[in-house]
């Protein structure tokens, strides 16, 4: 299958990582033909007629999270890259800034254009040491060569990019505790409304942005709204990284416009199908807070309407294959003590509810389960749904739930053997 490259345009050179490298394909004529051309009204306009959706997970259209911004009250505001890329199964955005950080750079710069914002930040997960290593240097380029800083390329606009390190807690992609990370405040969500682009970081407007969203926004700019529209489908528009992991032969990463092939083409045709000897049970088709899909559901097309039309979501676009290696109890035991350990522990219905999903999904994988442990799983999962303060907790539900629905007959035959966990 041949697929329009974007994003990954130029990846498999390596000199695309340096800015000089970036200059020679094109790189930062976006930028330049806005600070001299277009109006940040004009840019925004581009991105919001492009319909670009956020690629962080939740897919909202980016150029009305901006246009919010824009017209929010408040000075000065920011623009926060989202690089915690936490979500288990997650490692598209690591793609982008170890291939083409400059491009990244780019979008931030045009997202704070069309703002009207004078500072940005990326806030970098800590367990990416060598890409800070990469942005760190990037950003030194882009001082240096006047992309960056005062009167960027001559122009009346300017603008100062921080680089921040995350101290390494799952909780701190979620926007609201990410900002009270970069105040250096402990990593808890905020309550909502206000939003962001209301109140964000230091209570100022702020966008809050994902790697992958801004690293799409220079060819938009460059290219145009329609251009970008001819990939993908009408609501839900352009090119979209997709990582595969878990169970398959050929693990990795592709740029396909979204909803151009199904969720079983991906896990077969790109990423090579099941292992020598395995068995695929289900397919996860957005990092691990979202539903896993059993095998009638595979055919969905890979964009944001089809899976939520099958109660799931295009989330990341991260896909874990599940296959017959690991018991089911054992998996779902480790997905829902991950949450229990990534627990901010601010509400109780998470704080208790993982904890307590972890115990019992323990036990079916220690010593089975009979019809009283799916009730008290029932109550938990109803006990948690829609009760905590963030998504992490209802996530941990909600996958909970759809293995339950899936795979009863697994879960609650298996009895594992000393030295399986
Ligand atoms: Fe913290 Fe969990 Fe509540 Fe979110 S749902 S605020 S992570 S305790």
């Amino acid at each position: 299958m041949d697929f329009p490259k974007i994003l990954t345009a130029h990846m498999d050179d390596p000199d695309v990582r340096t800015l000089e490298g970036y200059v020679r394909v094109g790189g930062y004529e976006a930028l330049r033909m806005a600070l001299q051309e277009l109006s940040p009204e004009d840019v925004l306009q581009r991105v919001k007629d492009s319909g670009l959706r956020g690629r962080g997970g939740a897919g909202f259209p980016t150029g009305l999270k901006w246009s919010f911004v824009r017209q929010a009250k408040g000075d000065p505001k920011y623009v926060v890259v989202n690089a915690d890329e936490g979500e288990p199964g997650t490692f598209k955005d690591r793609v982008i800034i170890d291939h083409k950080p400059h491009m990244l750079l780019e979008g931030t710069i045009l997202a704070a254009y069309a703002m009207g914002a004078r500072e940005a930040y990326i806030y970098l997960r800590w367990e990416y040491p060598a890409q800070y290593r990469i942005l760190e240097q990037a950003i030194r380029e882009a001082y240096e060569h006047g992309y960056l800083g005062e009167r960027i390329l001559g122009t009346a606009f300017s603008l100062d990019l921080y680089l921040f390190r995350g101290a390494g807690a799952y909780i701190c992609g979620e926007e609201t505790a990410l900002l009270e990370s970069l105040e250096g405040k402990r990593g808890e969500p905020r309550l909502k409304p206000p939003f962001p682009a209301q109140a964000g970081l230091y209570g100022k407007p702020t966008a809050v942005n994902n790697v992958e969203t801004l690293a799409s926004v220079p060819a938009i700019v460059k290219h145009g709204p329609e251009w970008y529209r001819s990939f993908g489908t009408e609501k839900s528009p352009g090119t979209k990284l997709f990582n595969v992991s878990g169970g398959v032969k050929n693990p990795g990463t592709w740029e396909i416009p979204l909803g151009s092939i199904t969720l079983r083409e991906l896990v077969f045709d790109l990423a090579g199908g099941p292992r020598e000897g395995r068995t695929i049970l289900g397919i996860i088709p957005g990092g691990l807070s979202t539903p896993i899909l059993s095998e009638e559901e595979w055919d969905t097309p890979l964009d944001y309407e089809s899976m939520a039309a099958r109660g799931t979501f295009l989330g990341a676009g991260s896909v874990i294959v599940v296959d017959d290696a690991v018991p089911l109890p054992t998996l779902v035991r480790r997905a829902v003590e991950f949450y229990a350990v990534e627990s901010c522990s601010k509400c109780t219905p998470c704080r208790e509810g993982t904890a307590w999903l972890t115990r019992m999904f323990r036990k079916l994988e220690e010593v089975g389960g009979h019809g009283e442990d799916r009730q008290i799983l029932d109550k938990i999962i109803r006990y948690m749904r829609g009760k905590t303060f963030c998504p992490l907790g209802d996530s941990a539900a909600m996958i909970s739930q759809a293995f339950l629905e899936k795979y009863e007959d697994r879960l609650f035959v298996h009895v594992a053997s000393p030295g399986s966990r």
